[in-house]
């Protein structure tokens, strides 16, 4: 059994930690399903059987590391993806092309949301964004710009599994 933990959340409000909370308990149910595991263990794109970005590892390696879940500020693989959330207060630019939904350092343990963005995403796709930026956590990264193949990275094809998943469940 894999789990997902909520070690702090701050900023949230009433509602805003009620959707916190369906995400998480989405996440860790995706976590525990055999579908994600096979998606990991089968993952294939224009590189191959294989993603981008992978650190050398194979795929079944990649599913060991992500279910180790060994975090760079929490040494050991204690089995559980254990998040530091933030909500952080921002608008929406009117005339901005794209804006980013959040941001986090690479070496602080903190995940920030944007508001703008977490106010209309759906628990699904919050489960989605926190999986990506988990990835990073735990040790696997992607080019910063928008290379054809950024997609298939670990960060951006996790993150987008775990949200197609989680989109099915209730
Ligand atoms: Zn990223």
């Amino acid at each position: 059994m894999f789990k997902v933990t909520v070690l702090a959340s701050t900023g949230f409000d009433y509602n805003q930690q009620k959707k916190l909370d369906s995400s998480i308990r989405k996440f860790e149910s995706v976590m525990n399903s055999d579908d994600l595991k096979s998606r990991i263990l089968h993952y294939k794109c224009s590189l191959g059987m294989r993603f981008e970005n992978n650190l050398g590892l194979t795929n079944q390696q990649v599913f060991e590391k992500i279910y180790a879940g060994e975090e760079n500020y929490m040494p050991g693989s204690n089995r559980t993806a254990d998040l530091y959330l933030v909500l952080v207060k921002k608008w929406k630019m009117p005339f901005a092309s794209s804006q980013s939904i959040g941001f986090t350092l690479p070496n602080q343990k903190e995940i920030h949301t944007y508001t703008w963005w977490f106010n209309r995403a759906e628990d699904h796709q919050y489960a989605g964004y926190i999986a990506h930026e988990w990835a990073h956590k735990i040790g696997f990264d992607h080019s910063f710009d928008p290379t054809p193949t950024r997609n298939y990275s670990v960060p951006y094809a996790f993150g987008g599994i775990v949200e197609e998943l989680a989109k099915g469940l209730k």
